[in-house]
């Protein structure tokens, strides 16, 4: 279902490192991961995640006035939505708020599961400091369209990076939440490195208030024999994510890849 809906602000502080501000032109995300934790930062309750999206039909006439007075900043476009949602096709909000911070050339980072970014092509060549990330989690389409039903496909998403460095955008993919013993990490990394984008950011599963029910729902349903293992692993503990963390790094060195880990608390 989607509504529409109108908003009093556009731009909120973030606190996610190397962003000030957080810009996100919908509540809500079709994209309905399992593993998200969107709901419990907004404290969503306007039943399951992914079957409503809000849309911020006013936004980008706040965020033109903000943009005036606001001090300026990076601006991290979809920090708890998927700017690139299916919803976007049709309201153009993030295309909108993209074509305002051009105006002001506003260094942006945007974070995404779809491929629809690359309609904005032509926006994007023309910032002077803009980077596109691509979140993966898996190589495995039936994986993926569990975990990530409303996203595009893994091919559209690797197809996407390598589109948009050919175009000279600058882009990164956020590889994460890793699944325990689900996420095929070494396939996945030299995926990545295939399609060469300036960096990677490595991420765990991060059980915030009500991602845990959701994971072991899909565990329960998916890979039912990990359940005890998942409870395990998050019982005791980092312990398993730093084997698998030294094993991308070195993987990551090897190819020449720069790797980062995500030290954000959960
Ligand atoms: S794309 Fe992002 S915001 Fe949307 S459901 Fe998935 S994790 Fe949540």
């Amino acid at each position: 279902m989607i509504r529409e809906i109108k908003v009093k602000t556009a731009l909120s502080l973030s606190h996610l490192p190397g962003l000030d501000h957080a810009l996100n032109p919908y509540r809500g995300c079709a994209h309905a991961c399992v593993y998200c934790y969107a709901p419990s930062v907004i404290h969503w309750d306007k039943g399951k995640w992914g079957e409503l999206v809000e849309v911020k039909i006013n936004l980008p006439r706040i965020l033109s006035k903000e943009l005036r007075l606001k001090k300026k900043g990076v601006v991290g476009l979809g920090t708890v939505t998927d700017p690139y949602q299916p919803v976007e096709k049709k309201y153009e909000l993030t295309r909108r708020c993209l074509e305002l911070l051009l105006m002001h050339d506003l260094p942006v980072c945007i974070q995404t599961k779809s491929s629809l970014v690359l309609r904005d092509i032509d926006l994007l060549k023309e910032f002077s400091n803009i980077e596109v990330g691509v979140t993966l989690t898996t190589l495995d389409e039936r994986v993926r369209e569990k975990m990530e039903p409303g996203a595009s496909s893994i091919d559209e998403r690797l197809r996407a990076l390598s589109r948009l460095r050919e175009n000279g955008v600058k882009t990164w993919v956020f590889l994460g939440p890793l699944m325990p013993h689900i996420t095929d990490v070494d396939a996945l990394v030299d995926a990545i490195v295939a399609v060469k984008p300036e960096y990677v950011l490595v991420d765990r599963l991060r059980l915030k208030e009500g991602v845990w029910e959701n994971v072991r729902r899909f565990i329960q349903e998916f890979r039912p024999e990990l359940v005890n293992e998942y409870e395990r692993i998050f019982r005791e503990g980092g312990e398993y994510y730093e084997e698998v963390f030294e094993n991308i790094i070195k993987k990551c060195k090897n190819s020449g890849l720069r790797c980062e880990i995500n030290e954000l608390r959960n």
